[in-house]
């Protein structure tokens, strides 16, 4: 049996990074750049008016003031999308819609609100900065500026600055593909007719989901019977993938066949961590593929994946940062527990007077799964611990991504 950190650790150095594969930049999203970004052209490409207005020259404007306009001559309007052909010379402007580009000579707008037109010409009524209400060429992105980097984690906005980069497609990392079998002779896919003594295999749904969560792609190979030569051949069918996950089998019963194929197949790193729900776990390699052995309890095997399986698929996707965060609460009630094993206990949060507090969702027992669906995170009490009492604070690890989203917008002041 070894510590949780040090199966952690054991497990990742073992875990590559996949490959890359280019990909439209939408598909993209959520997942992680595998090339720098560089910029082949200035954003915006060139100055141009950041209001509607008129592109003036700076020196005819400079003594305008609304009781002593100066007038100026209007040579044509200029909107979004066009070049101006001439130049704006002493005593001239161009009317200008915003984003269209700066014609020669001019070097400031001035906006229509500073303005009266007059009969083909314009009166400017205010003194304004030079340079004023101008966007500079570049001063977004210069050309040949590195624009994104090699592991970033790509999110909107990435997708719009790629767009406007001219990039329709970009390297990501592969998603890894995720092999999902689970074995037991008691187990009924899911419509199946139901039969006495026999349950359905609902963690080949719970830990596809858990892949699917982190990016992976999952690959389920259904049930795999208590049977040395069925469990082998599924086992081999999962080597198309690029991570096999089995769940069951894997405790010291006489049907639990995982770790003495793996062992006969590939090879067991080791077997059992010191930890609760999720003790059982074998973790080995088979033909060059990592493979966990699950527990077949289905909050065990979850948990497992929690600690275990989702930072590998975080580092094989290319995840830069591949743990949870992790947060404080203050206890509401009393827990014990047996020295030596990390305990993950589902628990609640909640809030009172700006107080963080996290209550336990009651029995604890492996199977039941029901705990796991209330469950918004999981406490984590340390392996030397013997409890931890009601106001201690501990740490949790949040598994609900919209655990902190609201009723009301609470950053909007309230009325
Ligand atoms: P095992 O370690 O194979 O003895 O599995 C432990 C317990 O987990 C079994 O008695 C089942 O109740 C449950 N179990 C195993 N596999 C599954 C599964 N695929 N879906 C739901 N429950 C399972
Ligand atoms: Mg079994």
């Amino acid at each position: 049996m070894i510590p949780v950190k040090e199966a952690l650790y054991q497990i990742l150095e073992q875990i590559p990074k996949l490959g890359r594969e280019r990909v439209g930049i939408l598909e993209a999203q959520g997942r992680v750049l595998a090339e720098d970004i560089f910029s082949s052209r200035n954003i915006p490409p060139w100055d141009n008016s950041a209001m509607d207005g008129y592109a003036v020259r700076y020196s005819d404007i400079q003594t305008a003031a609304p009781k002593n306009p100066v007038l100026l001559r209007v040579l044509g309007d200029l909107p979004a999308g066009q070049v101006f052909r001439g130049s704006v010379g002493l005593g001239e402007a161009v009317r200008i819609m915003t984003g269209a580009p700066l014609p020669a000579g001019a070097d400031t707008v001035v906006p229509v609100e500073e303005t009266i037109k007059a009969d083909g010409n314009v009166k400017i009524l205010a003194p304004i900065q030079t340079g004023e209400n101008i966007r500079c060429a570049g001063e977004d992105i210069r050309s040949g500026e590195k624009v994104l980097e090699d592991g970033t984690l790509l999110r909107p906005p990435h997708a719009g600055m790629l767009a406007s980069l001219g990039r329709s497609g970009v390297y990501v990392y592969q998603r890894p593909r995720v092999a999902v079998l689970s074995t037991g002779d008691e187990l009924l896919e899911i419509d199946e007719p139901w039969e006495d003594g026999k349950i359905i295999n609902s963690n080949s749904y719970s830990i596809a989901a858990q892949a699917l969560e982190c990016g992976a792609k999952p690959l389920q190979l259904g049930i795999a019977r208590d049977r040395r030569e069925d469990l082998a051949a599924r086992m081999k069918e999962g080597l198309v993938a690029d991570i096999l996950i089995t769940t069951g089998g894997v405790s010291v019963g006489d049907y639990d066949l995982v770790k003495a194929l793996l062992k006969e197949l590939g090879q067991m790193n080791f077997w059992k961590v010191a930890m609760r729900p999720g003790q059982p776990l074998a973790f080995g390699r088979m033909a060059g593929k990592p493979l966990f052995g699950l527990p077949g309890n289905p909050v065990s095997c979850m948990v497992s994946f929690e600690q275990f399986v989702r930072p590998s698929l975080l580092k094989m996707g290319g995840f830069p940062r591949i743990f949870r965060p992790s947060l404080k609460a203050v206890l509401k009630e009393d827990l014990s527990k047996k020295a030596g094993l990390t305990y993950f206990v589902r628990c609640r949060l909640l809030e009172e007077a700006g107080r963080r507090f996290a209550t336990t969702t009651g029995e604890q027992g492996s199977g039941i799964l029901s705990s796991m669906v209330r469950a918004q995170g999981l406490l984590v009490l340390p392996a030397e611990k013997t409890g931890a009492q009601k106001g201690e604070t501990v740490s949790v690890i949040p598994l609900d991504p919209y655990l902190f989203y609201t009723l009301e917008p609470t950053y909007l002041p309230s009325t």
